[in-house]
């Protein structure tokens, strides 16, 4: 008989456990470390995009996403008076097959999770296990844990093949690149929050005002709070500040809104009220907006970069999450389809570095929310009639360009 093919990954996020799920759909036995000792549903809001939920459907999800993703049916640029630029339907509504999804990242890491648990096995997670070093040895590679808290070593691991997985601050990752430091700060801070309230526009409606130094992005995320007439809104609001990062890129920081609320104070469009959403939120996140340079390669022989760790992205357009699943579903095709396990992890770096390096780039010239710049560049004090001031062409072709970068437009 012909033994199972082992592989490991370093972290359990969105990225990690759905390369499980894909990897054990191959056939490979998996083994998820993730450093925290126990998988809350951590962070606010995410978008992921029809083609990521067309994975994870396919991988047997539709229905419990449905439970916890409000099905984005539009997403509207307006400018810092809430003027409306720009407005397209979002994804079953925009005719693809599958829906978007707005969605608590960590409702839908734990039902990843759960899902992992079932298939694989509650032992197929080792949580508190932090991946502090590895080793490749020809065809096998072997990795050192340790516990995040205590130092305490937890022994080492081998398997055929390793995942790095372990998001924007990877130990992977800087292993390959010692000397890429922390990641690189865009003078753009993003702060998070999620806020009770009524519902706006379509109570299933994206929306983004204002321009590149000053922005303010809200989205319904909870389907259970949709049927009872109200929202549960996750917003960000986003500022333009001078010097370094105020903090290490750490998802979990909680600040006081006194730093970013008064900039907001005018910010009530009728249709949205930006200065109640900030106030009445219990707490809010600090997360510097952070990128990385798009790497020249990911695969080391039996090693390779998915998710954060391989391409981590400003999240504009909606795609730190979606790129990460795709990631994964290649990872397992290429798996699937080649007939080394090196030939398969070359063939997966193929398929993706390149694409997602597009992503990055893209985002930094502020992919399709750059209507809103263009608007502010050409009409800082706002506008009767929008195409004075930039043409339905321009605004179609700035929308569809970026679809093609991420592979979303609808023909794919
Ligand atoms: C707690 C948290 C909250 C987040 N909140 C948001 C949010 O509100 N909005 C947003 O847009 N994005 C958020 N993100 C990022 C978002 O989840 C990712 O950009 C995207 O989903 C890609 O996922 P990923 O699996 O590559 O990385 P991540 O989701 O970041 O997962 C990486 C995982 O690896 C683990 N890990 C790190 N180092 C090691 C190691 N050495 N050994 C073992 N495990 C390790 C981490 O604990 C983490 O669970 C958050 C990430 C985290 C970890």
């Amino acid at each position: 008989m012909v033994e199972k093919r082992k592989a490991m990954i370093a972290g359990g996020g969105i990225g990690g456990l759905t390369a499980a799920l894909k990897l054990h759909e191959a056939g490979v036995s998996v083994q998820v470390f993730e450093s925290v000792r126990e998988i809350k549903a951590l962070g606010v809001g995410i978008n992921v995009q029809p083609h990521a939920i067309k994975i994870l459907s396919e991988l047997g999800l539709a229905d419990e996403l449905k439970q916890i993703g409000v099905e984005t049916a539009d997403l509207s640029y307006y400018n810092k008076f809430g003027k409306l630029i720009w407005q397209e339907p979002r994804g079953m509504n925009a005719g693809y097959r599958y829906p978007q999804y707005s969605i608590h990242r960590g409702e839908l890491q734990m039902l990843l999770l759960n899902a992992v648990k079932e298939r694989l096995g509650e032992d197929s997670i080792k949580t508190g296990h932090q991946l502090i070093s590895f080793q490749r040895h020809s065809d096998i590679v072997e990795a050192h844990f340790e516990d995040k808290k205590t130092g305490e070593k937890l022994g080492s691991y081998t398997a055929d093949m390793l995942i790095a997985a372990d998001g924007i601050h990877s130990t992977i990752r800087k292993f390959y690149y010692p000397n890429e430091g922390e990641p690189i700060f865009s003078n753009r801070i993003l702060w998070r929050g999620i806020t009770e309230g009524e519902p706006f526009l379509t109570g299933k409606s994206m929306v983004m005002a204002g321009h590149q130094n000053q922005k303010f992005v809200a989205y319904p995320i909870s389907p259970q709070a949709e049927k009872t007439g109200h929202s549960v809104i996750n917003w960000i609001a986003e500022l333009w500040v001078d010097g370094d990062a105020p903090s290490k890129a750490d998802w979990n920081k909680k600040i006081d809104k006194s730093k970013f609320a008064p900039d907001f104070a005018s910010w009530d469009f009728g249709w949205l009220n930006v200065p109640q959403l900030i106030d009445e939120a219990e707490a809010v996140f600090e997360f510097p907006m952070v990128d990385r340079d798009p790497l020249p390669q990911w695969t080391f022989g039996r090693v390779t970069l998915l998710g954060d760790a391989a391409h981590p992205m400003y999240p504009i357009g909606s795609n730190g999450a979606s790129q990460a699943i795709i990631d994964a579903e290649e990872l397992g095709l290429a798996v699937q389809k080649e007939a080394s396990l090196d030939a398969a992890l070359q063939a997966y770096e193929s398929a993706r570095l390149t694409p997602t390096a597009n992503i990055v780039k893209s985002n930094r010239k502020n992919g399709p929310d750059s209507v809103m710049q263009i608007v502010e560049e050409r009409a800082p004090n706002g506008f009767n009639a929008l195409h004075d001031v930039i043409s339905q062409q321009e605004l179609e072709d700035i929308a569809n360009q970026y679809k093609k970068i991420t592979g979303f437009d609808r023909a794919r």
